[in-house]
């Protein structure tokens, strides 16, 4: 051992000692060692050097270090119709932290007379501006970009590999079925991917339509207007297409498990088909619209009874589906509250970039006995992979960038708007109680956050998307992990 003694004395800027350490493929006792912003070593508990030198030592026996969450979809500061957020980057990646995210993937939805590519533009000055997370970033093609496809090369060089195209909001966001396939086609060139938005349009605007003849819709007609059926509709007919192309495809906010299944079908037939679900999708369900301020829970699709909510958290715990997004959107609910009665003019969506990682450690591997390694797979490794940023995050292994959460099953707490930094003066978790606690929240080195407590306004990185690892976590070499 003499030899690994001198190797390990060269001073390390951090060190979590002694935790229960998770991958996407397995937890193991070990120590972790930090130097310039990377995991340095990775020492599994019967091998770990008599002397380890460094700046700071965190203890961390009892406890479980994790890889820092990824968020695979986060909309910062939306806009929605004539509505806007008054989020900004600084405000929405403070909350991702506290709530144990270190790095965000957001959305570039260009406003009507906005290209593709000058949406990004504007998005990247944002985040470079005020991002404390690590920070990623979606493109989005509608109808109106259809003569822009010429600028995906360069939304590539600006590092964005992934595009968001919707099947629904006509005249809005939508993406017709030929330009949904230009775009699969030209992003295979580049080992990209698209991002879907699945639901039926003319289901939903036949629905509408119906309702609307008793004038104005409230907005608790949201459940009969966008049924179970539109989206599985739209995610069968958006899996052909991708079939035919023999391109990729990743599924946003899945909500109905039927719509998971087909997506876990097609990939069994050998295509390449992704499903993200949401916390409030395997949460909450439809009864919320009938309670006091039901009109906070609108999002798209809308929010399911009861039996599919349980049986969707079924297929997450049970590990088939692959990543868990909060699609957060920071609207206040007096905007909710003004549009209640008008379904076509109420901003869709709710905050949830802070909660994400809390409550589903505490739903999933308190309440559910899931194994932390496919909690970890759907909160961090796979997003990392399918937003094109894996190895470099997602994983606790020599090289990785040092994004860490030390986390317990320990304690308890109940989830509050006013306990919540995020950007909302509500969260529709309100009275939630929390199992486990996040003592310490890393990114790239740094301790961002002690005990709920932001400690640094360092600022994030800008990361630019790699080609998408279709092959699943890579398997870690051996115990001894150092590089
Ligand atoms: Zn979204």
């Amino acid at each position: 051992m003499r030899e690994n003694d001198e190797v390990a004395a060269a001073a390390y800027d951090l060190v979590l000692a002694g935790g229960q350490i998770a991958n996407a493929d397995g937890t193991f006792p070990g120590t972790v060692a930090i130097q310039d912003g990377r995991i340095a070593a990775v020492w599994h508990a019967d091998a770990i050097p008599d002397l380890i030198e460094a700046t700071e030592v965190l203890d961390c026996s009892g406890r479980w270090v994790i890889p820092g969450g990824v968020d695979p979809h986060v909309h910062v500061g939306i806009t929605f119709g004539d509505v806007q957020t008054p989020e900004d980057h600084l405000r929405c990646s403070r909350a991702a932290l506290l709530g144990g995210t270190t790095t965000i993937v957001d959305f570039a939805i260009g406003r009507p007379d906005q290209s593709p590519l000058a949406a990004v533009d504007e998005r990247l000055a944002g985040a470079r501006e005020g991002s404390l997370a690590d920070y990623a970033l979606h493109g989005c093609y509608t109808d109106r970009d259809a003569e822009q496809l010429d600028q995906i090369p360069d939304l590539v060089d600006r590092g964005v590999r992934t595009i968001k195209v919707y099947t629904t909001y006509r005249e809005q966001m939508m993406a017709s079925d030929g330009l949904v396939r230009s775009i699969m086609e030209r992003l295979m060139g580049f080992d990209g991917m698209t991002y879907v938005h699945a639901e039926d349009n003319s289901t939903i605007e036949t629905l509408m339509a119906q309702l609307a003849g008793q004038g104005p819709i409230p907005y608790d007609k949201i459940r009969v207007a966008r049924p179970e059926a539109a989206e599985v509709r739209a995610v069968r007919h958006v899996l052909e297409i991708a079939a035919d192309v023999g391109a990729p495809v990743y599924f946003v906010h899945q909500s109905t498990p039927v719509a998971s299944q087909l997506t876990r079908m097609a990939r069994a037939r050998g295509q390449l088909a992704y499903s993200e679900v949401c916390p409030h999708y395997v949460t909450l369900d439809e009864s919320v619209y009938d309670a006091h301020a039901g009109e906070c829970y609108t999002c798209c699709p809308p929010l399911r009874n009861k039996a599919t909510v349980e049986s969707l958290m079924r297929a997450v715990a049970a590990g088939h589906v692959d990543t868990i997004g909060s699609d957060h959107c920071a609207f206040g609910a007096a905007i909710k509250l003004e549009r209640k009665h008008d379904l076509t003019r109420m901003p869709f969506g709710m905050p949830g970039v802070q909660t994400r990682v809390p409550l589903m450690l505490s739903e999933l591997v308190c309440k559910r006995d899931v194994s932390m390694s496919t909690v970890v797979s759907l909160l961090s490794t796979n997003p990392a992979r399918l937003c094109g940023l894996y190895p470099r995050k997602g994983v606790i292994a020599a090289g990785a960038d040092a994004d860490l959460l030390v986390w317990s099953p320990e304690g308890e707490s109940t989830l509050t708007a006013a306990g919540l930094a995020h950007d909302s003066d509500y969260t529709p978790f309100e009275g939630w109680r929390v199992q486990g606690s996040l003592s310490t929240v890393i990114r790239r080195g740094t301790v961002m956050c002690r005990d709920g407590a932001l400690v640094d306004d360092s600022p994030g990185q800008l990361l630019a998307s790699g080609p998408i690892s279709h092959t699943g976590p890579v398997a870690l070499p051996g115990r001894q992990l150092s590089a």
